[in-house]
């Protein structure tokens, strides 16, 4: 498997530290609002990312921070008249929720900063007894001139990136370059005690003492985050642990692209944002994650509702096609494996993307080529042919996080209004409505029809033979 490094900026072969797990940390959000669909962007592609190396094997502990204190937390709070904790609180309950509605796997953990206070002032005082940082007035900066490599993961030079940057006038710093560790309190603002006073952590430093905790100071296999966090936040973060002689931070550093909406970056700051609520509105989630996942994620994605439109049809067409093939009727069991090796072919094919890099665009033309295929052969396969193509499907499924949760199920050997009625009852089953599912069961039982239900779904069998009819999927 290859991995494009950021810190080398070249395709790496990927080798895990550990046999069997991978860690893995990924930059989380700032919890004072809703989420939008641009980070939503980032979250799904390392959930993805995350499922294919669990496909492949791996267990994986997955980390992603909150950043729990910050600047716009204490705006909010101030605003809200609410404490920066029921600000934080409220926010990590409403990124579950959308999360969640997004199919998004929870982290092996979500460690909070202000949990990680101790651990924080640790590193900072270390980093001032080796000289690498130091205070100003209750403010504590990291000196950038220490460390000799800074600027190695963004690709510059110091003097290049010095360039570009002045003090500001406000700012009692010793270089324009020089980043807070520990931010000195203004007035009403919560904080913390340290040994510099009343203040409270930077952000650069809340995401390297979680990682340098919670990984027991080893290095990780893969942190990742979104393109705009490699200068400065990851490259303060390398600065930090690596200026004190600890291991490297992270083998692999993985950066997704950016998505844009009217030719711009979705970003808070520019306003022209839409949050993952308010997509979730319009469409079904499985929708909005082909949609992020069928452009390579290191490339940019814009977002509109022409595109979405279209990610829409893409996925009915995929999903119409698996239900032809889970209920193909004529499934023989000829011994001549006719199509196997063409089948078996384009999984390979399918998997070599995923392999490349996470390339999750390549990998759904693989898809439609397979269709295109199956549509013109999938009804002379024998059974081994189909449970291999079904496989192809639902590897897709899973590695995508993608979930059946439409019943536009194109039923065609099946009366539509047995069809309707057993999605129907499906739905009362789903709001805990039983005496009326168990009524349309009853109903379907007298018409010649058993269901027995499976994840996601339920299978019509016919009461005299017991055989399969027809599979339906919610
Ligand atoms: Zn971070």
């Amino acid at each position: 498997m290859k991995i494009f490094n950021t810190l080398t900026r070249s395709k790496e072969e990927f080798k895990p530290i550990n046999k069997d797990i991978i860690n893995m940390y990924v930059c989380g959000p700032t919890v004072y609002d809703l989420f939008h669909i641009g980070n939503a962007r980032t979250f799904i592609f390392f959930d993805c990312v995350r499922r294919y190396l669990e496909y492949k094997g791996y267990s994986v502990n997955f980390i992603q921070n909150f950043t729990d204190i910050d600047d716009k937390i204490i705006n909010k709070s101030l605003q809200e008249n609410k404490t920066i904790y029921e600000i934080s609180d409220k926010y990590i309950e409403e990124y579950y929720i959308d999360s969640d509605s997004l199919n998004i796997k929870r982290a092996t953990q979500n460690p909070r900063a202000t949990d990680y206070l101790n651990e924080i002032i640790e590193l900072i005082s270390e980093l001032m007894d080796n000289r690498f940082a130091y205070e100003i007035d209750g403010n504590v900066y990291f000196s950038i001139r220490e460390f000799r490599s800074y600027g190695k993961l963004f690709g510059q030079d110091l003097n290049t990136l010095k360039s570009g940057s002045r003090i500001k006038i406000n700012e009692n710093k010793k270089d324009a370059l020089d980043f807070i560790l520990w931010k000195k309190n203004k007035g009403e603002e919560p904080g913390y005690n340290s040994p510099w006073g009343v203040g409270r952590p930077g952000w650069h430093t809340e995401c390297c003492s979680m990682i340098y905790k919670y990984f027991d100071g080893n290095t990780i296999d893969i942190h990742g985050g979104g393109m705009d966090l490699i200068f400065p936040h990851h490259e303060n973060e390398i600065a930090q642990i690596e200026a004190l002689g600890n291991k490297k931070l992270a083998n692999y550093w993985m950066h997704c692209s950016f998505l844009n909406m009217n030719n711009e970056k979705m970003s808070k700051s520019l306003g022209n944002f839409l949050t993952v609520r308010e997509v979730l509105n319009v469409y079904n989630p499985n929708v909005i994650r082909f949609f992020l996942l069928s452009v390579h994620y290191r490339n940019n994605i814009s977002f509109s509702n022409l595109h979405m439109e279209s990610a829409k049809k893409s996925l009915a067409r995929i999903k119409k096609s698996y239900v032809n093939l889970i209920n193909i009727k004529s499934c023989n069991n000829a011994d001549s494996d006719n199509y196997l090796d063409e089948i078996k072919k384009y999984y390979a094919k399918f998997i070599n993307k995923m392999e490349d890099d996470f390339n999750t665009s390549d990998a759904i033309s693989v898809i439609f080529e397979f269709i295109k295929y199956i549509n013109r052969f999938a009804n002379s396969f024998n059974r081994l042919e189909v449970m291999e193509s079904i496989k192809i499907f639902k590897n897709f499924f899973d590695i995508f996080g993608l979930e059946y949760g439409d019943n536009n199920v194109d039923c065609k050997n099946l009366e539509d209004d047995i069809k309707d009625m057993v999605i129907q009852r499906l739905e009362f089953k789903q709001k805990r409505q039983f005496d009326k599912s168990d009524l349309i069961r009853s109903e379907l039982e007298k018409k010649g029809y058993i269901l027995e239900d499976i994840k996601g779904g339920t299978r019509i069998l016919d009461t005299n033979d017991n055989n399969l009819i027809y599979t339906v999927l919610l």
